[in-house]
């Protein structure tokens, strides 16, 4: 106020323009009230939480500092465009990007936001990506999730981050939001009908331009979206379906505000760039049966794994070879081209060939010089080369492989799978012929001592020979 008379005082000209551009934009942009909600904003952290927590063990997060740093400066640069109003001091908000093909995004409430790495391929500016997390930030600033539950039945807040988590892991995220809708649950908080969405459109352009970015940019990434249709177009649009008109209401807010300043980080081309470079991304359903191991370039693909614990009670299982293989009786046996792989339920993973195991043991022979020590060190290099983490962690020892002289040496390495150290036992000894008979146990580093005891059973009584 004060400043606009000083203006006056001194440049009545420009006074002019700038209190009528005020008055214009105060009486023309859309005035958005946040629907009717029974829960607490510090419920809907609460929820938000625990399926951030549970998403980020289930989905493949992509864990590139150039891209999470792309994503992280335009999600502050929009929460800073947050409307006072509409600030809940509760709420955090977080940006992840997930390695997923599909064309997606979905927002927690109270902030936590996850971005499909599709979504950032597919969009054409910085700004079409501001675009999109504008607008879910629109639906978690007016707590629309929760809104949502309150017009339904009530819900334990417990009992409903499951439900979200249902909803977004459970594969294909469009089958299991359909059927999260028949049970009336997951749909509640990531599913919004067209109310919520013209609401989540507006508030999402005020939010753009108070932030510096061109609101016309949503409308545009809208358009693309729905050009990519196919097998991967959809599914955002089947959360956020087109209130009607979509395209022309977007740009008719726009046409009321005034872009303040111009939002760019820089890096959305060097982001692209380095996403170009990496393996594509698994789509949801390569998610869904475990297949996202193979990401290299800083795009690894991780998951949580979760195993039953090694059985007491052994069972025994010929691996060809002249071998019989005693191991855990909930261990499944994987053949390989010239080996076998004990692993239990969970931990073996398979992808276009290539093959991974988090917990368990291989066992195979390979053709030896009949000098144990230096044929343990061609193993090791050959471990080495397709393992790049792979380090050894102590001397070899002498061991009992099958009641013969063997050696054992201790390695680390990090999961393909889990991200995780692990930890790493390669056992050997001779048998006929001057072969050498291996065995490599293989589990997270935190239950290496539980392990390395049901590996140390399986090598004294493997039996070689008939
Ligand atoms: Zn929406």
């Amino acid at each position: 106020m004060t400043q606009l008379l000083r203006h006056h005082l001194s440049r009545p000209g420009l006074a002019v323009t700038v209190a009528l551009s005020l008055v214009l934009s105060a009486s023309a942009q859309t005035r958005i009230t946040p629907p009717k909600n029974s829960y607490s904003p510090a419920d809907d952290v609460k929820l938000g939480k625990q399926a951030s927590a549970e998403a980020k063990k289930q989905l493949p997060m992509l864990n590139d500092e150039r891209v999470d740093s792309l994503v992280e400066e335009i999600g502050r640069t929009l929460v800073g465009g947050i409307p006072a109003e509409l600030r809940h001091s509760e709420f955090r908000y977080t940006f992840d990007v997930v390695n997923q093909k599909e064309i997606n995004a979905f927002a927690l409430p109270g902030g936590p936001m996850f971005v499909n790495r599709g979504m950032i391929e597919a969009a054409k500016t910085e700004g079409e990506v501001a675009g999109v997390m504008a607008h879910e930030i629109s639906h978690v600033a007016l707590r629309h999730g929760t809104a949502q539950a309150t017009k339904g039945q009530k819900f334990q807040i417990g009992a409903i981050a499951g439900q979200i988590l249902g909803a977004i892991v459970g594969g294909t995220t469009g089958s299991v939001i359909a059927q999260g809708s028949q049970f009336g649950l997951g749909a509640y908080f990531l599913k919004y009908g067209r109310e919520y969405e013209r609401q989540a459109d507006l508030l999402g352009a005020q939010i753009m331009a108070r932030a510096g970015y061109d609101p016309r940019e949503m409308a545009n990434m809208f358009k693309t979206i729905e050009a990519e249709g196919g097998n991967n177009g959809p599914e955002w649009l089947s959360d956020h379906p087109n209130p009607g008109n979509r395209y022309d209401a977007i740009t008719k807010e726009a046409a009321s505000l005034r872009v303040e300043g111009r939002a760019n980080t820089g890096q959305f081309e060097s982001a692209k760039a380095r996403l170009r470079g990496m393996p594509p991304a698994p789509t949801a359903e390569q998610i869904a049966h475990g297949q996202t191991r193979g990401g290299s370039g800083g795009g690894t693909t991780r998951r949580g794994v979760q195993v039953p614990e090694p059985s007491e009670q052994f069972k025994t299982h010929d691996a060809g070879n002249s071998l019989r293989v005693s191991v855990p009786s909930n261990w499944r046996a994987f053949d390989g081209s010239n080996t076998v792989t004990y692993a239990p339920e969970g931990a073996y993973f398979e992808d276009s060939g290539q093959t991974a195991f988090t917990h368990g043991l291989e066992v195979g022979v390979t053709q030896g010089t009949g000098d144990l020590q230096r044929d343990t060190g061609q193993l090791l290099r050959s471990l080495e080369r397709s393992n790049a983490d792979l380090q050894v962690a102590g001397n070899p020892r002498r061991d009992n492989v099958g009641g013969r002289d063997g050696l054992t040496t201790p390695l680390k390495n990090v999961s393909d799978v889990t991200g995780q150290p692990e930890y790493v036992a390669l056992s050997t000894t001779q048998v006929g012929d001057g072969n050498v008979l291996y065995m490599i146990g293989v589990a997270p580093q935190a239950d290496a001592a539980t392990y390395e005891n049901v590996f140390r059973k399986v090598r004294q009584n493997v039996r070689i020979g008939r």
